[in-house]
């Protein structure tokens, strides 16, 4: 690993102000379990690291009026087991306790999960000059489009990128019409999740919308009660510890039978955490069932455009939203 220097400010203003004035190479950390990984595979190279996890009072969940405020630093094992957001939000606690091991879950904080950077093979393998890679080496061009791409984004790729957003909690949250809120040296501001990602275009190394000297605070969900309906499904490789090879996050609004309003979100198919709003136009006003359900999953994946090795992705996609609506509306009739 490249040295770096460290340091540990006491309040949000001073951390901001300490990247203001070292700029070129400063870097938060938090519970450091991605940025250390990618530090060692020498893809990150920060030359300052400004460590925001002991600040206190960014880790705070609030789940008193109209919104659920989860601070940045809560971790992510907190929030799965806080009591609101099981009640309120299992759409949340589950797209967290089904992510990572419990290990990681105590120390990772929310905040550097919406900022983990993908887990495509030809990104953290090919340093040194073994793949090309648009995201690690911008220009250098993509291994993946033309390799091995069993894992890889069907929706939103580019001839650039088809590097898939792994997280999972990004995708529960994008459902949920989640803000994050940042702090930075121009101030506060509140950016819905969906708009905190951006699709690799010729810019695949542009992953977040996020101004030089930026932290993130807190995300901020609205209270709505289709939360109580709702859930996080997750299919992978293995039951545990793995990411997804598709995964949807659904929440129902529904009205004597029928649904008023889906909100779907897809997760380990595409470049960025993936609303499917066809699918949820599809539902609006209809009795769900089986068949509904799987046709909702299919116009989610009308858009897909599958590679040499993941065809399988839009029908094992379009069966996980019909399981995860299936699951939801059961839960809307408790
Ligand atoms: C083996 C393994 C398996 C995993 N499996 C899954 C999985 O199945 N699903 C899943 O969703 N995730 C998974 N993860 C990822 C894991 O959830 C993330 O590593 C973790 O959430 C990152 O949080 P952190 O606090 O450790 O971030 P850090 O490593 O500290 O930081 C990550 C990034 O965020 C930035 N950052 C951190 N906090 C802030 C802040 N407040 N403001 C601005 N920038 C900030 C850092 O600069 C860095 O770029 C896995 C990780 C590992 C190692």
């Amino acid at each position: 690993m490249r040295p770096f220097s460290f340091h540990r400010p006491a309040t949000p203003d001073e951390a901001i102000a300490l990247f203001e004035a070292i700029g070129e190479g400063a870097r938060f950390v938090a519970g450091g379990t991605t940025l250390f990984d990618l530090m060692k595979l020498d893809i990150e190279r920060p030359r300052h690291l400004i460590d925001v996890g002991a600040i206190r009072g960014l880790d705070g969940i609030d789940a008193d009026g109209d919104t659920l405020r989860i601070g940045a630093l809560a971790t992510m094992a907190a929030v799965a087991a806080h009591p609101a957001v099981l009640r309120d939000f299992p759409v949340l606690s589950e797209s967290l306790a089904r992510a990572a091991s419990p290990q990681l879950r105590n120390m990772a904080s929310v905040g550097g999960n919406l900022l983990q950077r993908t887990r495509c093979p030809y990104f953290r393998n090919g340093v040194g000059g073994a793949y090309p890679c648009n995201k690690r080496e911008p220009g250098s061009g993509c291994a993946a489009v033309e390799g091995l791409d069993r894992g890889q984004a069907v929706l939103g790729t580019s001839a650039a990128c088809n590097a898939v957003s792994p997280g999972d909690w990004p995708v529960a949250l994008v459902a949920m019409d989640a803000l994050v809120e940042l702090r930075g040296p121009l101030g506060q501001r509140l950016l819905p999740v969906e708009e905190f990602y951006r699709l690799p275009g010729d810019t695949p190394h542009e992953e977040f919308t996020l101004r030089p000297g930026e932290m993130i605070a807190a995300v901020v969900v609205p209270k709505v009660a289709a939360g109580r309906a709702s859930t996080y499904h997750k299919i992978r490789d293995r039951e545990s510890f793995s990411f997804a090879l598709a995964s949807a996050a659904v929440a129902l609004d529904m009205e004597g039978g029928r649904v008023r309003r889906a909100r779907i979100a897809l997760g380990g198919v595409a470049t960025k955490p993936w609303r499917a709003r066809e699918a949820e136009r599809l539902l609006a006003g209809m009795n769900l069932d089986v068949e509904t359900a799987l046709d909702a999953g299919r116009a989610a994946f009308a858009d897909a455009r599958p590679g040499r090795h993941n065809a399988f992705k839009p029908e094992l996609g379009a069966r996980v939203v019909a399981d995860a609506l299936l699951i939801a509306v059961e839960r809307s009739r408790a």
